[in-house]
């Protein structure tokens, strides 16, 4: 399970790389770049000290004391990736990409973003590197994620409208990927999730399972055992696989993944990928897909804008029909009452991504023991969310409880 995926780039069926022609050979330089570099002493060293000196890493691993006391249940704990610079897990990704973009002599850096937050965190990885930075987004995205779009653009970052289709995430991984393969010669495609073909959810995998190795070795510290319980939000997945695959051979851990439900489990109202959707191809891998009847991509939609993608990782889709992790949903309303509930138990203030695990951490730690730990990734920070929450609540649209 943890030497997956095999040569090819698959977990079991899924995974690959599902390209036109004109696209396989950059994405093979990148992967032999990729095999050359990733257990090389001096990249591992500039990783691990970016991490550290740039990020802010280790994350602590909090225990929730007040928010366990009143649940009555299992120990609640956070994985505090909200305490990275940028205030989200996604630079774990970024300043891995971005060196391994500066070893193989590329200049410019193209990326894709939705809400905006991967954007923010490749401008930010490419000022430090002194790289050119192009950021392609969806023209409808640009208009509802202004503060981000600015905060590219602060550090010299270029934004570019996709103004394709829906004009929202799938539109601008299109672009990117034409922009990529136009200037494959000096450009560095940093993609913002464990998405894409071969070798991306590999390697995006690695960069974020820093997560996991210090969420084990801190659990041990804590608890002197492992936990009973991962739980982590998925959009495209790069968090919850950060977080799980430094456990997958722990075979007491159980890990749940958590999608959202949105308004509810129709279509168009929803981005519960595993839990509705059908094995197909999306963005030049096969996973499971949210597809309309002309196997198209389907509609998606979540209160939160880093879960609202049509298609997940692939190695969730592996061990989800393995059966090794299990892939639940929680709703628009479960994830603001979790957003609140954390808000004031613990004076943490989650992202609205990370507020759709909690909401799942909530159901589930009132139905284990006392002794059982749970560990919820705490994925980023809720300052980006405030605006909109309290716009929601003055339209009556959501409640504070
Ligand atoms: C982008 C984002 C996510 C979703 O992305 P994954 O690849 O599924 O982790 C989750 N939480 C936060 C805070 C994000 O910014």
């Amino acid at each position: 399970m943890t030497m997956l995926p095999n040569a090819d780039g698959f977990f079991g069926e899924y995974g690959g790389q599902f390209l036109p022609a004109e696209v396989l050979p950059v994405v093979a330089e990148l992967a032999e770049a990729y095999e050359r570099y990733r257990d090389d002493d001096d990249f591992l060293a500039d990783f691990k000290r970016l991490l550290k000196h740039f990020s802010g890493r280790p994350t602590p691993l909090y225990f929730c004391g007040n928010l366990t006391r009143q649940l009555g249940g299992a120990r609640i704990y956070l994985k505090r990736e909200d305490l990275n610079h940028l205030g989200a897990h996604k630079v774990n990704n970024t300043i891995g990409q971005i060196l391994l973009a500066k070893r193989m002599g590329k200049t410019r850096i193209i990326a894709e973003t939705g809400a905006g937050q991967h954007g923010v965190a490749t401008a930010a990885t490419a000022a430090l590197m002194g790289m050119e930075c192009t950021v392609y987004m969806g023209a409808e995205d640009i208009e509802r994620q202004k503060l981000n779009v600015f905060r590219m653009e602060m550090m010299g970052a270029k934004v570019v409208p996709a103004m394709s289709g829906q004009r929202t995430l799938k539109e601008a991984v299109d672009e990117a990927i034409a922009a990529w393969v136009a200037d494959a010669g000096e450009s560095f495609y940093l993609l913002g999730s464990a998405v894409g073909p071969h070798p991306y959810p590999e390697m995006v995998r690695d960069f974020q399972s820093v997560i996991g190795r210090e969420a084990r070795k801190q659990i041990l510290e804590l608890e002197g055992r492992m936990p009973d319980y991962l739980v982590a939000c998925v959009g495209g997945g790069s968090n919850a696989i950060g977080l799980f695959h430094p456990f997958l051979e722990d075979e007491g851990v159980r890990m749940q993944g958590v999608e959202p439900a949105g308004r509810g489990l129709t279509p168009g109202n929803h981005a519960a990928t595993l839990s509705l959707g059908t094995p197909g191809v999306l963005h030049g891998f096969k996973s499971y897909v949210l597809q309309d009847d002309k196997g198209e991509p389907a509609p998606v939609y979540s209160i939160s804008a880093g879960l609202d993608y049509p298609g997940v990782g692939p190695e969730h889709s592996y061990l989800k029909d393995i059966g090794r992790a299990e892939y639940v949903s929680a709703s628009d309303a479960e994830a603001v009452h979790a957003f609140f509930t954390l808000s004031r138990s613990e004076g943490i203030i989650p992202a609205l991504e990370s507020s759709h695990a909690l909401a799942q951490a909530l159901k589930l730690a009132p139905t284990l023991g006392q002794d059982k730990i749970v560990i919820v990734n705490l994925s980023g920070r809720g300052d980006k969310d405030v605006a909109q929450i309290q716009r929601m609540l003055h339209e009556g649209t959501i409640t504070d409880r």
